[in-house]
Protein backbone atom coordinates (compact mmCIF):
# COMPACT_ATOMS: atom_id res chain seq x y z
CA UNK A 1 0.00 0.00 0.00
CA UNK A 2 1.30 3.83 -0.86
CA UNK A 3 1.76 5.66 2.17
CA UNK A 4 0.48 8.92 2.28
CA UNK A 5 2.77 11.83 2.36
CA UNK A 6 4.31 13.56 4.67
CA UNK A 7 2.28 16.53 6.56
CA UNK A 8 4.32 19.77 7.33
CA UNK A 9 2.59 22.41 8.90
CA UNK A 10 4.07 26.17 8.75
CA UNK A 11 3.23 28.16 11.82
CA UNK A 12 4.31 31.95 12.77
CA UNK A 13 2.82 35.14 13.47
CA UNK A 14 1.40 37.44 10.68
CA UNK A 15 3.68 38.77 8.10
CA UNK A 16 7.00 36.98 8.76
CA UNK A 17 6.51 35.19 4.67
CA UNK A 18 4.49 32.18 5.45
CA UNK A 19 2.63 32.76 2.36
CA UNK A 20 5.55 33.15 0.49
CA UNK A 21 7.11 30.35 1.74
CA UNK A 22 3.85 28.02 1.06
CA UNK A 23 4.04 29.35 -2.85
CA UNK A 24 7.88 28.60 -2.72
CA UNK A 25 7.39 24.41 -1.67
CA UNK A 26 4.37 24.40 -3.81
CA UNK A 27 4.91 25.93 -6.60
CA UNK A 28 2.80 27.93 -7.73
CA UNK A 29 0.98 30.82 -6.81
CA UNK A 30 -1.45 29.54 -5.14
CA UNK A 31 -1.65 31.40 -1.62
CA UNK A 32 -2.05 35.31 -1.34
CA UNK A 33 0.97 37.23 -0.53
CA UNK A 34 0.56 40.87 0.64
CA UNK A 35 2.40 43.42 2.94
CA UNK A 36 -0.92 43.88 5.42
CA UNK A 37 -0.84 41.10 8.49
CA UNK A 38 -3.96 38.63 7.99
CA UNK A 39 -4.77 38.83 4.30
CA UNK A 40 -4.41 35.03 4.20
CA UNK A 41 -7.95 33.74 5.46
CA UNK A 42 -7.70 29.85 4.91
CA UNK A 43 -5.78 27.64 6.12
CA UNK A 44 -4.54 26.19 3.05
CA UNK A 45 -2.81 22.69 1.56
CA UNK A 46 -0.76 21.89 -1.16
CA UNK A 47 1.45 19.30 -2.57
CA UNK A 48 5.00 20.33 -2.03
CA UNK A 49 8.38 19.29 -3.59
CA UNK A 50 11.84 20.58 -1.77
CA UNK A 51 14.34 18.94 -4.30
CA UNK A 52 12.47 15.68 -4.74
CA UNK A 53 11.15 15.70 -0.83
CA UNK A 54 7.17 15.18 -1.64
CA UNK A 55 5.27 16.22 0.99
CA UNK A 56 2.02 17.88 1.61
CA UNK A 57 2.07 21.65 3.58
CA UNK A 58 -0.14 23.15 5.50
CA UNK A 59 -0.18 27.03 5.59
CA UNK A 60 -2.07 28.07 8.88
CA UNK A 61 -1.97 32.06 7.44
CA UNK A 62 -5.17 32.02 7.97
CA UNK A 63 -5.69 31.86 11.60
CA UNK A 64 -4.37 36.05 11.74
CA UNK A 65 -7.73 37.50 11.17
CA UNK A 66 -7.09 39.74 13.91
CA UNK A 67 -4.37 42.63 14.88
CA UNK A 68 -3.39 39.46 17.33
CA UNK A 69 -0.31 40.64 20.09
CA UNK A 70 -0.30 36.83 21.74
CA UNK A 71 -1.48 34.05 20.76
CA UNK A 72 -4.77 33.83 21.64
CA UNK A 73 -6.66 30.55 23.28
CA UNK A 74 -8.22 30.31 19.53
CA UNK A 75 -5.09 30.08 17.51
CA UNK A 76 -3.31 27.93 20.07
CA UNK A 77 -6.63 25.60 19.48
CA UNK A 78 -6.18 25.81 15.62
CA UNK A 79 -2.59 25.43 15.90
CA UNK A 80 -2.90 22.04 17.83
CA UNK A 81 -5.57 20.89 15.13
CA UNK A 82 -3.13 21.35 12.57
CA UNK A 83 -0.39 20.18 13.79
CA UNK A 84 -2.51 16.61 15.14
CA UNK A 85 -0.43 14.05 12.88
CA UNK A 86 1.89 16.63 11.85
CA UNK A 87 5.33 14.51 10.48
CA UNK A 88 6.81 18.43 11.09
CA UNK A 89 6.51 22.03 12.16
CA UNK A 90 8.51 25.00 9.90
CA UNK A 91 8.00 27.93 12.22
CA UNK A 92 8.85 30.80 10.48
CA UNK A 93 10.07 33.78 12.11
CA UNK A 94 11.27 37.21 10.26
CA UNK A 95 14.84 37.67 10.64
CA UNK A 96 14.89 41.15 9.32
CA UNK A 97 12.87 42.48 11.92
CA UNK A 98 14.06 40.07 14.93
CA UNK A 99 12.42 37.78 17.12
CA UNK A 100 9.35 39.59 18.70
CA UNK A 101 7.23 38.29 22.01
CA UNK A 102 4.33 36.80 20.09
CA UNK A 103 7.74 34.70 18.34
CA UNK A 104 8.98 33.78 21.85
CA UNK A 105 5.32 32.93 22.99
CA UNK A 106 4.53 30.90 19.80
CA UNK A 107 8.23 29.20 20.31
CA UNK A 108 7.66 28.37 24.19
CA UNK A 109 4.04 26.90 23.02
CA UNK A 110 5.80 25.07 20.29
CA UNK A 111 8.55 23.58 22.59
CA UNK A 112 5.53 22.14 24.61
CA UNK A 113 4.29 20.20 21.40
CA UNK A 114 5.17 16.62 20.42
CA UNK A 115 5.88 17.31 16.58
CA UNK A 116 9.43 18.29 15.48
CA UNK A 117 10.19 21.79 14.73
CA UNK A 118 12.11 23.47 12.57
CA UNK A 119 12.59 27.30 13.11
CA UNK A 120 13.09 29.38 9.59
CA UNK A 121 14.59 32.36 9.90
CA UNK A 122 13.16 33.67 6.56
CA UNK A 123 13.84 37.24 4.70
CA UNK A 124 17.56 35.93 5.29
CA UNK A 125 18.78 37.51 2.12
CA UNK A 126 21.59 40.43 3.18
CA UNK A 127 23.71 41.08 6.39
CA UNK A 128 20.07 43.00 7.35
CA UNK A 129 18.77 39.54 8.74
CA UNK A 130 21.85 38.66 10.58
CA UNK A 131 20.93 39.89 14.06
CA UNK A 132 17.69 38.20 13.44
CA UNK A 133 19.14 34.83 12.40
CA UNK A 134 21.53 35.06 15.77
CA UNK A 135 18.35 36.07 17.82
CA UNK A 136 16.54 32.96 16.73
CA UNK A 137 18.78 30.47 18.25
CA UNK A 138 17.41 31.26 21.72
CA UNK A 139 14.12 30.11 20.99
CA UNK A 140 15.72 26.78 22.26
CA UNK A 141 14.12 24.84 18.86
CA UNK A 142 17.64 24.15 17.35
CA UNK A 143 19.75 25.96 14.59
CA UNK A 144 17.71 27.84 12.45
CA UNK A 145 17.66 27.73 8.95
CA UNK A 146 18.46 31.17 7.30
CA UNK A 147 16.36 30.92 4.30
CA UNK A 148 14.57 33.99 1.62
CA UNK A 149 11.27 32.47 0.41
CA UNK A 150 11.14 35.26 -1.48
CA UNK A 151 14.53 34.84 -3.61
CA UNK A 152 14.13 30.64 -3.04
CA UNK A 153 17.97 30.60 -1.50
CA UNK A 154 18.36 28.24 1.75
CA UNK A 155 15.94 25.82 0.08
CA UNK A 156 19.00 23.01 0.33
CA UNK A 157 19.47 23.60 3.78
CA UNK A 158 15.82 23.50 4.64
CA UNK A 159 16.05 20.12 2.74
CA UNK A 160 18.28 18.77 4.91
CA UNK A 161 16.79 20.02 7.95
CA UNK A 162 13.64 18.87 7.13
CA UNK A 163 14.50 15.30 5.71
CA UNK A 164 15.09 13.06 8.45
CA UNK A 165 11.45 14.00 10.15
CA UNK A 166 9.34 13.17 6.47
CA UNK A 167 12.14 11.13 4.17
CA UNK A 168 10.26 7.72 5.33
CA UNK A 169 7.34 8.53 4.21
CA UNK A 170 8.32 9.33 1.01
CA UNK A 171 6.20 7.06 -1.55
CA UNK A 172 9.55 5.79 -3.56
CA UNK A 173 10.50 4.34 0.21
CA UNK A 174 7.32 1.77 -0.66
CA UNK A 175 8.27 -0.45 -3.46
CA UNK A 176 11.68 -0.93 -0.85
CA UNK A 177 9.23 -1.75 1.88
CA UNK A 178 7.84 -4.89 0.08
CA UNK A 179 11.65 -5.74 -0.78
CA UNK A 180 11.70 -5.29 -4.31
CA UNK A 181 14.61 -4.31 -6.15
CA UNK A 182 15.40 -2.69 -9.45
CA UNK A 183 12.22 -0.62 -9.63
CA UNK A 184 13.94 2.32 -10.36
CA UNK A 185 12.63 4.82 -12.83
CA UNK A 186 15.12 4.47 -16.30
CA UNK A 187 17.75 7.39 -16.03
CA UNK A 188 17.33 10.98 -18.55
CA UNK A 189 19.55 13.22 -19.77
CA UNK A 190 22.14 13.50 -17.74
CA UNK A 191 22.12 16.73 -15.94
CA UNK A 192 25.65 18.17 -15.22
CA UNK A 193 27.19 21.03 -13.79
CA UNK A 194 30.53 22.56 -14.09
CA UNK A 195 31.22 25.22 -11.32
CA UNK A 196 34.51 26.63 -9.82
CA UNK A 197 35.69 29.79 -9.44
CA UNK A 198 36.24 32.68 -11.87
CA UNK A 199 38.72 31.68 -14.98
CA UNK A 200 38.92 27.99 -14.38
CA UNK A 201 37.85 27.67 -17.55
CA UNK A 202 34.00 26.76 -17.62
CA UNK A 203 33.14 28.75 -20.65
CA UNK A 204 35.87 27.86 -22.36
CA UNK A 205 35.16 24.01 -21.53
CA UNK A 206 31.78 24.39 -22.19
CA UNK A 207 31.70 25.81 -25.88
CA UNK A 208 34.53 23.20 -26.42
CA UNK A 209 32.10 20.59 -25.37
CA UNK A 210 29.41 22.02 -27.50
CA UNK A 211 31.66 22.66 -29.99
CA UNK A 212 30.50 25.70 -31.17
CA UNK A 213 31.76 29.26 -30.04
CA UNK A 214 28.41 30.78 -28.95
CA UNK A 215 29.19 31.49 -25.52
CA UNK A 216 31.84 34.30 -24.92
CA UNK A 217 35.16 33.76 -23.18
CA UNK A 218 38.31 35.86 -22.25
CA UNK A 219 41.03 36.49 -20.20
CA UNK A 220 39.18 38.56 -17.87
CA UNK A 221 37.29 36.98 -14.98
CA UNK A 222 33.89 36.68 -15.06
CA UNK A 223 33.70 37.59 -18.86
CA UNK A 224 30.38 35.39 -19.74
CA UNK A 225 27.06 35.33 -20.86
CA UNK A 226 23.17 34.19 -20.36
CA UNK A 227 22.60 30.75 -21.27
CA UNK A 228 21.91 28.36 -18.28
CA UNK A 229 20.88 24.93 -19.32
CA UNK A 230 22.18 23.39 -22.71
CA UNK A 231 20.52 20.19 -24.39
CA UNK A 232 23.42 18.52 -26.11
CA UNK A 233 24.18 15.11 -27.27
CA UNK A 234 27.44 13.40 -26.09
CA UNK A 235 28.50 10.87 -28.64
CA UNK A 236 30.34 8.18 -26.79
CA UNK A 237 33.93 7.51 -28.50
CA UNK A 238 33.74 3.96 -27.09
CA UNK A 239 30.22 3.07 -28.61
CA UNK A 240 29.39 5.21 -30.62
CA UNK A 241 25.69 5.24 -28.82
CA UNK A 242 24.75 9.16 -28.66
CA UNK A 243 23.98 10.34 -25.16
CA UNK A 244 22.00 13.33 -24.19
CA UNK A 245 23.18 15.83 -21.50
CA UNK A 246 21.70 18.85 -19.73
CA UNK A 247 24.70 21.14 -19.31
CA UNK A 248 23.99 23.69 -16.55
CA UNK A 249 26.04 26.65 -17.05
CA UNK A 250 26.82 28.89 -14.12
CA UNK A 251 29.10 31.28 -15.19
CA UNK A 252 26.49 33.06 -17.20
CA UNK A 253 24.36 33.91 -14.20
CA UNK A 254 27.59 36.20 -12.89
CA UNK A 255 27.87 38.68 -15.34
CA UNK A 256 26.34 41.81 -13.05
CA UNK A 257 29.09 41.63 -10.85
CA UNK A 258 31.78 44.84 -10.74
CA UNK A 259 34.31 43.88 -8.04
CA UNK A 260 36.41 41.04 -7.63
CA UNK A 261 35.47 40.18 -4.11
CA UNK A 262 31.52 40.00 -4.54
CA UNK A 263 33.03 37.95 -7.79
CA UNK A 264 34.24 35.23 -5.45
CA UNK A 265 31.09 35.21 -3.60
CA UNK A 266 28.89 35.11 -6.29
CA UNK A 267 30.33 31.90 -7.69
CA UNK A 268 29.67 30.01 -4.68
CA UNK A 269 26.25 31.19 -5.27
CA UNK A 270 25.98 30.47 -8.55
CA UNK A 271 27.53 26.96 -7.67
CA UNK A 272 24.74 26.52 -5.51
CA UNK A 273 22.06 27.16 -7.97
CA UNK A 274 23.76 25.09 -10.55
CA UNK A 275 24.39 22.07 -7.94
CA UNK A 276 20.46 22.36 -7.37
CA UNK A 277 19.77 21.31 -10.90
CA UNK A 278 22.79 19.06 -11.51
CA UNK A 279 22.68 15.26 -10.87
CA UNK A 280 26.75 15.17 -11.88
CA UNK A 281 28.50 18.05 -10.41
CA UNK A 282 32.23 18.91 -12.25
CA UNK A 283 34.36 21.13 -10.39
CA UNK A 284 36.87 22.52 -12.50
CA UNK A 285 40.37 23.43 -11.11
CA UNK A 286 43.08 25.46 -12.55
CA UNK A 287 46.27 23.91 -12.96
CA UNK A 288 47.95 27.23 -12.95
CA UNK A 289 46.18 27.71 -9.33
CA UNK A 290 45.62 24.62 -7.56
CA UNK A 291 43.21 23.55 -5.12
CA UNK A 292 42.22 26.58 -2.83
CA UNK A 293 39.76 26.73 -0.07
CA UNK A 294 36.77 28.12 -2.24
CA UNK A 295 36.99 25.16 -4.36
CA UNK A 296 36.83 23.04 -0.76
CA UNK A 297 33.67 25.02 -0.05
CA UNK A 298 32.02 24.33 -3.41
CA UNK A 299 33.09 20.67 -3.48
CA UNK A 300 31.86 20.49 -0.08
CA UNK A 301 28.36 21.89 -0.67
CA UNK A 302 28.20 19.91 -3.88
CA UNK A 303 28.12 17.05 -1.76
CA UNK A 304 26.07 18.33 1.14
CA UNK A 305 23.72 18.66 -1.39
CA UNK A 306 23.97 14.70 -1.97
CA UNK A 307 25.28 15.51 -5.63
CA UNK A 308 28.16 13.17 -7.02
CA UNK A 309 30.68 15.02 -7.95
CA UNK A 310 33.74 15.04 -9.73
CA UNK A 311 36.87 17.27 -10.09
CA UNK A 312 38.72 18.12 -13.35
CA UNK A 313 41.74 19.99 -13.72
CA UNK A 314 41.74 21.79 -16.07
CA UNK A 315 44.63 23.79 -18.22
CA UNK A 316 46.77 20.74 -18.17
CA UNK A 317 48.30 22.13 -21.48
CA UNK A 318 50.41 24.63 -19.17
CA UNK A 319 50.43 22.54 -15.98
CA UNK A 320 53.93 22.75 -14.79
CA UNK A 321 55.55 19.30 -13.01
CA UNK A 322 51.85 17.87 -13.64
CA UNK A 323 52.28 14.45 -11.85
CA UNK A 324 53.89 16.30 -8.64
CA UNK A 325 50.57 18.77 -9.29
CA UNK A 326 47.66 15.78 -10.08
CA UNK A 327 49.01 13.99 -6.38
CA UNK A 328 49.24 16.79 -4.18
CA UNK A 329 45.81 17.67 -5.00
CA UNK A 330 43.80 14.10 -5.07
CA UNK A 331 46.11 14.48 -1.20
CA UNK A 332 44.65 17.87 -0.60
CA UNK A 333 40.93 16.61 -1.72
CA UNK A 334 41.19 13.58 0.72
CA UNK A 335 42.16 15.71 3.55
CA UNK A 336 39.53 18.61 2.77
CA UNK A 337 36.58 16.37 1.95
CA UNK A 338 36.87 13.28 4.63
CA UNK A 339 32.80 12.59 3.62
CA UNK A 340 33.94 11.05 0.60
CA UNK A 341 36.31 8.85 -0.58
CA UNK A 342 37.91 8.31 -3.75
CA UNK A 343 36.65 11.44 -5.64
CA UNK A 344 37.14 11.26 -9.37
CA UNK A 345 40.40 13.38 -10.27
CA UNK A 346 40.65 14.12 -14.02
CA UNK A 347 42.95 16.34 -15.84
CA UNK A 348 41.87 18.25 -18.44
CA UNK A 349 42.92 20.70 -21.44
CA UNK A 350 39.70 22.60 -22.38
CA UNK A 351 41.46 24.57 -24.95
CA UNK A 352 43.46 20.95 -26.38
CA UNK A 353 40.36 18.51 -25.79
CA UNK A 354 42.32 16.56 -23.09
CA UNK A 355 41.03 14.21 -21.24
CA UNK A 356 36.94 15.74 -22.09
CA UNK A 357 35.31 12.29 -23.38
CA UNK A 358 37.20 10.45 -20.48
CA UNK A 359 35.49 13.50 -17.75
CA UNK A 360 32.20 13.07 -19.95
CA UNK A 361 31.93 9.14 -19.58
CA UNK A 362 32.94 8.90 -16.08
CA UNK A 363 29.92 11.60 -15.45
CA UNK A 364 28.34 8.76 -16.73
CA UNK A 365 29.42 5.43 -14.55
CA UNK A 366 29.15 7.90 -11.35
CA UNK A 367 25.54 8.80 -12.05
CA UNK A 368 24.93 5.05 -12.54
CA UNK A 369 27.06 4.60 -9.01
CA UNK A 370 25.17 7.66 -7.33
CA UNK A 371 21.71 5.67 -8.58
CA UNK A 372 22.42 2.33 -7.46
CA UNK A 373 20.32 0.54 -5.50
CA UNK A 374 22.17 -2.30 -3.77
CA UNK A 375 20.30 -6.06 -3.20
CA UNK A 376 18.58 -6.08 0.34
CA UNK A 377 19.95 -9.84 0.92
CA UNK A 378 23.28 -8.62 0.43
CA UNK A 379 22.55 -5.29 2.10
CA UNK A 380 21.57 -7.09 5.26
CA UNK A 381 24.72 -9.63 5.12
CA UNK A 382 27.13 -7.50 5.27
CA UNK A 383 25.31 -5.84 8.05
CA UNK A 384 25.41 -8.92 10.54
CA UNK A 385 29.18 -9.00 9.45
CA UNK A 386 30.12 -5.35 10.15
CA UNK A 387 28.66 -6.10 13.55
CA UNK A 388 29.78 -8.78 14.00
CA UNK A 389 33.58 -8.22 13.68
CA UNK A 390 32.47 -4.64 15.53
CA UNK A 391 30.00 -4.61 18.01
CA UNK A 392 28.03 -1.31 19.02
CA UNK A 393 29.31 0.10 22.45
CA UNK A 394 27.41 0.03 25.21
CA UNK A 395 27.56 3.39 26.85
CA UNK A 396 26.98 2.74 30.93
CA UNK A 397 26.41 -1.01 30.20
CA UNK A 398 24.09 -1.09 28.43
CA UNK A 399 24.29 -2.50 24.49
CA UNK A 400 23.01 -0.54 21.51
CA UNK A 401 20.88 -2.54 20.01
CA UNK A 402 21.16 -2.32 15.46
CA UNK A 403 18.63 -4.36 14.17
CA UNK A 404 18.81 -4.40 10.38
CA UNK A 405 19.46 -2.09 7.66
CA UNK A 406 17.40 -1.19 4.63
CA UNK A 407 18.36 1.38 1.40
CA UNK A 408 15.80 4.17 1.49
CA UNK A 409 16.93 6.06 -1.42
CA UNK A 410 18.62 6.03 -4.78
CA UNK A 411 20.29 9.28 -5.90
CA UNK A 412 22.09 9.65 -3.32
CA UNK A 413 22.47 6.10 -2.15
CA UNK A 414 20.41 6.59 1.60
CA UNK A 415 20.42 4.39 4.12
CA UNK A 416 18.13 3.48 7.50
CA UNK A 417 19.48 1.77 10.29
CA UNK A 418 16.76 0.75 12.80
CA UNK A 419 17.23 -0.41 16.31
CA UNK A 420 17.35 1.24 19.90
CA UNK A 421 19.59 3.96 22.20
CA UNK A 422 20.84 5.02 18.78
CA UNK A 423 20.86 8.38 20.07
CA UNK A 424 24.17 6.93 21.84
CA UNK A 425 25.83 5.66 18.80
CA UNK A 426 28.70 7.37 18.06
CA UNK A 427 29.62 9.25 15.14
CA UNK A 428 32.77 7.23 14.72
CA UNK A 429 30.24 4.53 14.68
CA UNK A 430 28.11 5.97 11.86
CA UNK A 431 31.31 6.54 9.89
CA UNK A 432 32.56 3.11 10.29
CA UNK A 433 28.69 1.57 9.00
CA UNK A 434 29.09 4.50 5.70
CA UNK A 435 32.44 3.46 4.93
CA UNK A 436 32.09 -0.01 5.04
CA UNK A 437 28.79 0.37 2.71
CA UNK A 438 31.17 2.66 0.14
CA UNK A 439 33.60 0.17 0.04
CA UNK A 440 31.63 -3.17 0.33
CA UNK A 441 28.82 -1.60 -2.60
CA UNK A 442 31.12 0.27 -4.59
CA UNK A 443 29.79 3.75 -3.69
CA UNK A 444 33.22 5.28 -4.18
CA UNK A 445 32.97 8.58 -4.91
CA UNK A 446 28.98 9.82 -3.80
CA UNK A 447 28.12 11.24 -0.91
CA UNK A 448 26.35 7.83 0.55
CA UNK A 449 24.01 9.01 4.04
CA UNK A 450 23.02 7.00 6.93
CA UNK A 451 20.11 7.51 9.01
CA UNK A 452 19.12 6.52 12.41
CA UNK A 453 15.76 5.61 13.42
CA UNK A 454 14.05 3.83 16.47
CA UNK A 455 10.67 2.57 15.93
CA UNK A 456 8.34 4.42 17.83
P1 LIG B 1 2.51 35.72 6.04
O1 LIG B 1 1.55 36.73 6.58
O2 LIG B 1 3.38 35.15 7.12
O3 LIG B 1 1.87 34.68 5.19
O4 LIG B 1 3.56 36.56 5.12
P2 LIG B 1 3.55 36.79 3.55
O5 LIG B 1 4.03 35.57 2.84
O6 LIG B 1 2.27 37.38 3.14
O7 LIG B 1 4.75 37.84 3.42
C1 LIG B 1 4.71 39.07 4.11
C2 LIG B 1 5.63 40.06 3.41
O8 LIG B 1 6.98 39.65 3.54
C3 LIG B 1 5.35 40.20 1.92
O9 LIG B 1 5.54 41.56 1.57
C4 LIG B 1 6.44 39.37 1.28
O10 LIG B 1 6.77 39.82 0.01
C5 LIG B 1 7.58 39.59 2.25
N1 LIG B 1 8.53 38.47 2.22
C6 LIG B 1 8.26 37.15 2.24
N2 LIG B 1 9.40 36.41 2.16
C7 LIG B 1 10.41 37.30 2.09
C8 LIG B 1 11.83 37.16 1.98
O11 LIG B 1 12.40 36.07 1.91
N3 LIG B 1 12.55 38.31 1.97
C9 LIG B 1 11.96 39.54 2.02
N4 LIG B 1 12.75 40.61 2.01
N5 LIG B 1 10.63 39.70 2.10
C10 LIG B 1 9.86 38.60 2.13
P1 LIG C 1 35.49 30.90 -16.56
O1 LIG C 1 35.53 32.21 -15.85
O2 LIG C 1 35.63 29.78 -15.61
O3 LIG C 1 34.32 30.75 -17.47
O4 LIG C 1 36.83 30.85 -17.45
P2 LIG C 1 37.06 31.12 -19.01
O5 LIG C 1 36.49 30.00 -19.81
O6 LIG C 1 36.60 32.50 -19.33
O7 LIG C 1 38.63 30.99 -19.11
C1 LIG C 1 39.51 31.86 -18.43
C2 LIG C 1 40.84 31.92 -19.16
O8 LIG C 1 41.52 30.66 -19.10
C3 LIG C 1 40.69 32.26 -20.64
O9 LIG C 1 41.75 33.13 -20.98
C4 LIG C 1 40.86 30.91 -21.33
O10 LIG C 1 41.37 31.04 -22.63
C5 LIG C 1 41.84 30.23 -20.43
N1 LIG C 1 41.69 28.76 -20.49
C6 LIG C 1 40.56 28.05 -20.30
N2 LIG C 1 40.79 26.72 -20.45
C7 LIG C 1 42.10 26.60 -20.74
C8 LIG C 1 42.96 25.46 -21.01
O11 LIG C 1 42.57 24.30 -20.99
N3 LIG C 1 44.28 25.74 -21.25
C9 LIG C 1 44.76 27.01 -21.27
N4 LIG C 1 46.03 27.17 -21.53
N5 LIG C 1 43.97 28.08 -21.03
C10 LIG C 1 42.68 27.90 -20.76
Amino acid sequence: MPNPLPTVVIVGRPNVGKSTLFNRLVGKKLALVDDQPGVTRDRRFGDASLLGLDFQIVDTAGWEDENIKTLSGRMRQQTMAALEGADAALFVIDARAGLSPLDEEIGNWLREQEVPVIVVANKAEGRAAEGGIYESFALGLGDPVPLSAEHGTGVADLFDALRPHIEFKQPEDTPEWEGEEGEDPPLGPLKLAIVGRPNAGKSTLINRLLEEDRLLTGPEAGVTRDSIAVDWEWTDPKTGEAREIKLIDTAGMRKKAKVVEKLEKLSVADARRAVDFAEVVVLLLDATQGLEHQDLKIAAMAIEEGRALMIAINKWDIAEEPSSLFNGIKEALGEGLAQVKGLPVFSVSAITGKGLDQMIGAAFELRETWSKRVPTAALNRWFDDALMNNPPPAPKGRRIKLRYITQAATRPPRFVVFGTRLDMLPTSYERYLVNGIRKTFGLEGVPVRVNLRSPK
